[in-house]
């Protein structure tokens, strides 16, 4: 009986296929990694066919690990990396130049430009809910259209698609039958008009960026598509697309206004439901689509996303050898108690959100003599404890309410020191849920609401479980003198971008 759901988690750094029984629990997945391509300093792209390949090998992983076959499984539900961009000939299948990542910062010139005169990064804000940053999706079709030959003329000419990883996947999952995109996806691009949730024609022409190109944008959940691509899953309904913030939203179980999670993945990503309303931050946060459930309204969030946490991690893993694996910066940052004095600004792509510093580049300051690999180690783990403070402290200014309590879920969030410091500089508890796969299981949630698996968000709701619980412990005089250095390390990371060091870095034009 088709009481299961699979759901295809596409990350930053993996792949990974998850099948969920009709309780919401998890009875079998499978992963795989893919190659980060870094050309440049300030580049990261991915091998947009090696994440195909990676996606349909996780999911009949997943399938034979569960002892299921196709007529077991009511519905695919996709989530996925959002804002990387992948431009591909329709007619042969194959993209035209590797998937431009959203960590990518190659655009920022093209960006400066279109800010005018006066720099003004939220020109197009009230219509898309985004500032004019190279973190979306607009600028980096822009870049391949631009750079790749004779790519704009075979866009002109109907023959390139634009997707981002969700449109890629479900366009090759289905043998080119379906080019479509979910309106929380679509929310990424800079292109589309938050109100309307169609593609916006002034933003397009701003970013020279012809509509036939464009997927049809669609509904969070709903029956989209069929798939026809993976022999093992072939006739399986695609009924459920959400980009992967809004999915661990889901996922949680946050559907309501005021509801929120943070994700501690390849980057920190906390958003707060606003329910039908359309909330503009004053304090440096996105507004986003959080999901649409067929034809009903489509329900928004405020949203603050943190370039640079995981990633840390893995930079002192692979660029400094400092680690062999992610789990280790935990023994080593517990060989100290405190940091040493060391601070650590990850700005590797500039600072997001509260601050939106394109010029910002990573800062690790306050060293002496003094300072250990595993002071370092305990430095970069505050960072991203330091980072989802700045954040909460721009919710708490938009919303006026404060946080009661933090709920977590990602890969880091299987680091208990950090989870506990966390606690502490927040000063609010900190609770994980006992499935912390929730973006997969947002995916699937959606999938199986529109197929009948589940039939309400009460049914969801009650699947939610506490799983750990950290409170804060820190004496708050300590806590307000390390929040305070913080706050000078940040400023120490600003301004560092110029024409020299635009230079330096091959990208001044
Ligand atoms: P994504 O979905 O963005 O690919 P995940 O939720 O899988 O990310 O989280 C992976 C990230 O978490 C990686 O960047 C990795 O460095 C980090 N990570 C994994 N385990 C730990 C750990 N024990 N301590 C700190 N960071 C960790």
């Amino acid at each position: 009986m088709a009481d299961h759901v699979i759901a295809l988690d596409q990350g930053t750094t993996s792949t990974r296929a998850i099948v969920f029984d009709a309780e919401g629990r998890i009875v079998a997945s499978a992963a795989r990694e893919h190659a980060q391509i870094f050309p440049r300093a300030g580049w990261v792209e991915h091998d947009a066919d090696e994440i195909w390949q990676n996606a349909a090998g996780v999911l009949e992983a997943a399938l034979a690990e569960a002892g299921l076959v196709a007529a077991d499984i009511a519905a695919l539900g996709i989530t996925n990396q959002r804002e990387t961009a992948v431009v591909w000939d329709r007619r042969t299948g194959r993209p035209v130049h590797n998937a431009i990542v959203w960590q990518d910062t190659r655009t920022q010139v093209l960006l400066d430009r279109l800010g005018g005169e006066g720099g003004d990064r939220d020109r197009f804000a009230d219509e898309t809910g985004l500032p004019l940053a190279t973190y979306f999706s607009a600028s980096k079709v822009t870049w391949i259209l631009d750079h790749v030959e004779g790519a704009r003329d075979a866009a002109e000419a109907g023959d390139l698609l634009f997707g981002t990883i969700d449109s890629w996947l479900v366009w090759k999952l289905t043998g080119g039958a379906r080019h479509i995109t979910d309106v929380t996806n679509a929310s990424r691009t800079l292109l589309m008009d938050l109100a309307s949730l169609a593609w916006s024609e002034r933003m397009t022409e701003t970013f020279r960026i012809p509509a036939a190109m464009l997927p049809e944008i669609v509904s969070s959940s709903a029956v989209l598509g069929e798939i026809t691509e993976v022999d093992a899953l072939r006739g399986v309904a695609i009924a459920g697309i959400l980009g992967d913030q809004q999915a661990a939203t889901f996922g949680q179980a946050a559907f309501d206004a005021g509801e929120s999670k943070n994700t501690y993945g390849t980057g920190n990503f906390l958003l707060v439901g606003t329910g039908e309303r359309i909330v503009r931050s004053q304090h440096g946060l996105l507004t986003t689509v959080a999901y649409r459930i067929g034809d009903e309204p489509a329900h928004y969030a405020v949203e603050g996303s943190i370039a640079v946490t995981g990633s840390l991690v893995q930079w002192l893993r692979d660029n400094l050898g400092l680690i062999s694996e992610a789990s280790e910066v935990q023994t080593l940052a517990e060989t100290v108690p405190d940091n040493g004095g060391a601070y650590f600004v990850p700005a590797f792509s500039g600072l997001f959100a509260p601050y939106w510093r394109p010029d910002a580049r990573g800062a690790l300051v306050g060293l002496t003599r003094y300072v250990t690999r595993a002071h370092i180690a305990r430095a970069a783990l505050e960072a991203t404890a330091f980072q989802t403070l700045d954040v909460i402290t721009a919710v708490e200014a938009d919303t006026g309410k404060p946080l009661e309590e933090l709920r977590v879920d990602g890969g880091m969030t299987r680091n208990g020191l950090l989870m506990q410091f966390q606690a502490d500089v927040l000063q609010i508890p900190v609770v994980r849920p006992e499935i912390v796969e929730t973006t997969a299981l947002g995916a699937a949630y959606a999938a199986g609401l529109a197929t009948g698996v589940w039939t309400s968000f009460e049914e969801l709701r009650g699947h939610w479980r506490e799983g750990e619980r950290w409170e804060p412990q820190m004496d708050a005089e300590e806590r307000d003198r390390r929040v305070r250095m913080w706050q000078k390390a940040v400023r120490r990371s600003f301004d560092w971008v110029d024409t020299d060091a635009r230079i330096l870095m091959g990208t001044a034009d």
